[in-house]
């Protein structure tokens, strides 16, 4: 799975970054930071999850294939 994160719409909640620490960081003024693009195997569940908390849509999981 690949990975979007839209800091144009990202409201800082930090959702992301607590449910997948390991895909989602969080910068000094509290938007999203990417931390990896791609997302397979146990990682894809967290994604989507992340996904579907983010309370402004700002994450995008797609299926590249
Ligand atoms: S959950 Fe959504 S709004 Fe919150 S920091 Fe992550 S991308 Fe931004």
């Amino acid at each position: 799975m690949r990975l979007r994160a839209d800091t144009g719409v990202c409201a800082g909640a930090g959702q992301c970054a607590r449910v997948a620490p390991d895909l989602f960081d969080q910068g000094d003024d509290g938007l999203v930071v990417l931390r990896r693009a791609d997302a397979d195997g146990p990682a894809r569940d967290r994604a989507l999850l992340a996904a579907d908390l983010c309370p402004s849509g700002a994450l995008r999981v797609t299926d590249p294939a």
